[in-house]
């Protein structure tokens, strides 16, 4: 507490990221990380964005990134917007389009940043309880609200909602903005960018920091109707025009541009993914059915806690929540399979 602080300042409880270790000597499963490095075309176009240019601003307009999204999706551009991470375009888009003076909705086990931002904007939230399969009902975002935002797959829980589920959520809400967070949708899920033509009041938000190994560069997208993507471009001019730097374009555009790379990583995470989530399972622990980079796995006779401090004691690094329902439950980002077969040995040796 200050007293140079605002009112604000003093009432935030702001987000807490996943650890990130000096020690590079642990295998690191904290925060869902892409194990595998970026293409190498990436790399080289960053270096090649590394020189005198620098002293000139980006395009503000992120135009040959926007371009590069939209012919990914085979969208007009008019219908993306890209940002500096998905954190940042979900941060424009709650002040965007979210109603204070009505209640918003997300479920009550979710991505921890969407209160974040609720208290940052003044908005009042309605937490859907989850059923006790950890399922989304869409059915309970059909009531009066000012924007509803859920995450597919959700996180921590890895479970994947329908498209026609989410249509249902759409049809309940034609007059506010539904934002769909697609941070992991690359790994096994069916995105609701097919859906922007039909609902104008779809958003769908993206990221290149999972699926494309690009947690570091700091870059996502939004794909939906253009009275939308205008309404992020203003508030995105009234924060910082340049959101995004030329090095993170420059190796942005590339990512784009090397499909089989990304293809190729992306599978070997879904079979590693799968082998753990069946390894787990043989060893006595429920796991949910994931479609992310991770998986989310409790284990009946040691609290999540404990294997997490042995877990670490070993130099393995995983997640748990101090949170009601999910107390018991780890979450393991995905490693290479030599990562998982020796995090699979450390927890052997606990349970
Ligand atoms: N949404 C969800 C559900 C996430 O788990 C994350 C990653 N922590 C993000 C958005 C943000 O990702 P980024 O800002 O790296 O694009």
């Amino acid at each position: 507490m200050s007293k140079y602080w605002s009112p604000l300042t003093a009432s935030l409880v702001p987000y807490v990221p996943g650890e990130q270790p000096k020690d590079k000597t642990y295998i690191k499963l904290n925060t869902n990380e892409n194990p595998y490095p970026p293409s190498p075309k990436v790399i080289e176009a960053i270096k090649a964005a590394a020189g005198d240019d620098l002293r000139l601003y980006p395009d503000p307009t992120c135009e040959s990134l926007i371009q590069a999204a939209a012919d990914y999706y085979k969208l007009p551009a008019s219908r993306v917007f890209a940002g500096n991470g998905s954190d940042e375009i979900l941060a424009f888009a709650f002040a965007a389009f979210f109603d204070p003076a009505k209640t918003i909705l997300y479920p009550d086990i979710t991505y921890s940043f969407y209160k974040v931002y609720a208290k940052l904007y003044g908005l009042q939230s309605e937490l859907i309880p989850l059923d006790e399969s950890f399922t989304i009902h869409p059915a309970d975002y059909a009531r009066e609200n000012g924007g509803v935002i859920l995450p597919n797959p959700n996180a921590p829980t890895a479970k994947l909602m329908s498209l026609d589920a989410i249509r249902i959520v759409l049809d309940a809400n034609p007059n506010q903005a539904v934002i769909i967070d697609e941070a992991y949708i690359d790994f096994g899920g069916e995105s609701a960018v097919s859906l922007i033509a039909e609902y104008p009041n779809l958003l769908v938000v993206q990221t290149l920091s999972k699926s494309r190994s690009l947690a570091g560069l700091r870059v996502g997208f939004a794909f939906g109707s253009e009275e939308l993507i205008e309404g992020l471009n203003r508030i995105k001019n009234s924060f910082n025009s340049y959101t995004i730097d030329r090095l993170a374009l420059a190796g942005a555009v590339a990512a784009f541009e090397d499909d089989a790379y990304f293809r190729e990583t992306t599978e070997k995470v879904i079979r590693t993914r799968d082998r753990v989530a069946g390894e787990l399972t043989a060893l006595g622990f429920t796991v949910t059915d994931s479609k992310t980079n991770f998986v989310f796995a409790s284990y009946p006779d040691k609290p999540a806690s404990s294997i997490f401090q042995q877990l670490r004691d070993k130099g393995v690094l995983v997640r748990y929540f101090a949170q009601p329902r999910i107390e018991e439950y780890l979450r393991i980002s995905i490693g290479t399979d030599e990562e998982m077969d020796a995090f699979l040995q450390a927890v052997k040796e606990i349970v």
